[in-house]
């Protein structure tokens, strides 16, 4: 299998700038055989390494990741830990219904195991649970598809609070919202901060070697994956590298990379933060895909839109975008600077379903975790590890029940579908974007 690109980002990530400097790990290590090889440190791959390292505590663990930790899509995204459940449909094992209690448990069970870890290791990264997460609407569209969702809501028997205009004007300082969908099963995260402290803290039969891209697998039975710092073997091999499992010949035809940016203000003043509602911190999710996320975070604000197809926009585009709609939302803020402005490339399946599994004897991919893959990652990541480690449980029995992606076709018809797709949601979105 081999490799045509790993990622490549042209600007740091804003999360990770705000942190002290961290040792990146490149010294690479004299042994070259391990038990399990795992591509990719993002949330799905070091879940991998801590469940099979806390499973198989006698055997050795090697992690590659072709950027830093911190600068991956792991450190870069909007740091909003949501149970969605994404698009339920009937299959072989049952109808919708059972398809989406099947990936509440699942996601859910990831919030469970994520807060351990980050207890049980003291894992620094501003982990709350109880600031606002509000689905809010702008369009009438947009108001009906929340209302619609409350029912799933109750049937999950997850707590939620209906919000008004007014509510939200106090709330969160604008009146740009109708309506809006005040959930409190969430954690808010310093994204950089958390995939840090996961790195930092796995178990000692794990080492992690940073800059390091996996150019290829090669062999059966027992692989050796190659990188520019020489190859290692490895008995069991982990492809966790989401987006860029495809420059490993996986999932090439099941999953496009669309790029989505973020932006941080610097802190605000005392003025500036009156102006953004009464609470602290909250987060403010849309109800369509091609919706804009903003969150009150400290003495900032983060704002999350724009999408492109296969690459990065150009970030100063991007600046004037994510600035016009902070200034929509906000019309009388003193300015609309931002101090960070960062891009990310998810992987997207055409149904939003996971490649996950044993691709082979021995190869286990989980890949394609969308846009809320923090929860969706760390959960998929622990359960393959159990899959792998032949440890049954009824989540992983779950997981097995779930239906993997959709053949999508070469290009040039892949990319002209996709972005025909992409134009007709950013049109629907209307004033959601
Ligand atoms: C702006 C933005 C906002 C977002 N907001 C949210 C949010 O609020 N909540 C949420 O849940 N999700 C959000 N997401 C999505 C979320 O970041 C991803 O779903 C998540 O990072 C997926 O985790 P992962 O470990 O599967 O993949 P990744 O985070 O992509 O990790 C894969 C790792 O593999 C490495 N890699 C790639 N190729 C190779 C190779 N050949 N060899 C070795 N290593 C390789 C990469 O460097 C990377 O570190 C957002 C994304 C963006 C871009």
């Amino acid at each position: 299998m081999k490799s045509r690109s790993t990622p490549h980002y042209s600007v740091a990530c804003g999360w990770n700038a705000l942190l002290p400097a961290r040792a990146v790990r490149v010294e690479a290590p004299s042994k070259r055989k391990y038990d399990a090889i795992v591509v990719g440190a993002g949330f799905t791959g070091l879940a991998i390494a801590r469940r099979f390292a806390e499973l198989q505590p006698t055997k050795e663990i090697l992690v590659l990741d072709a950027a830093e930790i911190g600068e991956g899509l792991s450190g870069r995204n909007s740091g909003i830990l949501a149970p969605t459940v994404i698009q339920p449909r009937a299959n072989a094992f049952g109808s919708a219904e059972e398809d989406a209690a099947r990936k509440s448990r699942i996601v859910l069970a990831g919030l469970d195991w994520l807060r351990d870890v980050v207890k049980n290791n003291d894992i620094r990264c501003d982990w709350i649970e109880d600031a606002p997460r509000i689905v809010a609407a702008a369009t009438k569209q947009g108001v009906d598809k929340v209302r619609t969702s409350l029912a799933s809501l109750t049937k999950r028997a997850l707590r939620y609070r209906e919000r008004d205009r007014e509510d939200l004007l106090v709330l969160i300082g604008t009146r740009y919202y109708e309506y809006g969908c005040e959930g409190f099963t969430h954690a808010l995260i310093q994204p950089a901060a958390l995939i840090r402290g996961l790195a930092d803290t796995l178990p000692a039969n794990v080492t992690l070697l940073e800059r390091t891209a996996a150019e290829a697998i090669e062999g059966s039975g027992l692989f050796q994956v190659v990188t520019k710092r020489g190859n290692f073997v490895g008995e069991k091999v982990f492809v966790a590298n989401n987006a860029h499992a495809r420059s490993l010949d996986i999932a090439l035809y099941r999953m496009v990379v669309v790029h989505t940016y973020g932006a941080l203000t610097p802190e605000l003043d005392d003025t500036e933060l009156d102006l953004l509602g009464r609470l602290p911190e909250w987060a403010i999710l849309p109800p369509t895909a091609m919706g804009t996320t903003m969150r009150k975070w400290k003495r900032r604000i983060l704002i999350r839109s724009g999408h492109s197809y296969e690459r990065e926009t150009s970030i100063d585009k991007v600046r004037s975008l994510l600035s016009s709609l902070y200034r929509n939302r906000y019309p009388t803020m003193p300015s609309y600077e931002f101090e960070h402005v960062w891009g990310g490339g998810v992987g997207i399946t055409s149904n939003r379903e996971n490649y996950f599994g044993e691709l082979r004897r021995g190869l286990f991919v989980s890949a394609g975790c969308q846009g809320a893959g923090v929860l969706r990652g760390s959960i998929h990541g622990k359960l393959l590890a159990e899959l792998a480690c032949e440890s049954q449980s009824s989540l992983l029995a779950d997981r097995m029940k779930l239906s993997g992606p959709k053949w999508i076709p070469p290009e040039p018809l892949r990319g002209m579908g996709a972005v025909a797709q992409m134009a007709w949601q950013h049109w629907q979105a209307g004033r959601e974007f």
